[in-house]
């Protein structure tokens, strides 16, 4: 089967947005759900642990500009965690 590729025609303006992350790490419970489900794999596991010995998500070095505001992470994470707000600079 042949794909077709194409460049959408207004693609000078399309805004990719751009989130900031923020984390409660002693609401955490480690199971990593909003690490496997972004997108854009902003997250990892962090050594650090909470007061119950759970390893709370923390930014992937190198991607700290990388979230798109998808929340995606905010809504699979059972223990209201993580969400994340409009940054500054999304890029048209
Ligand atoms: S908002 Fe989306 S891109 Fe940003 S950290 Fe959460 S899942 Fe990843
Ligand atoms: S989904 Fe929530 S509870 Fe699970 S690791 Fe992420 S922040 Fe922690």
């Amino acid at each position: 089967m042949k794909v077709y590729d194409r460049t959408p025609l207004n693609l000078d303006r399309m805004v990719i947005p751009h989130g900031r992350v923020y984390l409660i790490p002693e609401r955490c419970k480690g199971c990593n759900i909003c690490i496997r489900f972004c997108p854009m794999q902003v997250l990892q596991e962090s050594k650090g642990q909470n007061a119950k010995g759970y390893h709370y998500p923390e930014i992937v070095e190198g991607k700290e500009d990388a979230c798109v505001h998808c929340q995606f992470c905010m809504i699979v994470c059972p223990e209201f965690a993580i969400y994340t707000d409009a940054g500054e600079g999304s890029t048209p």
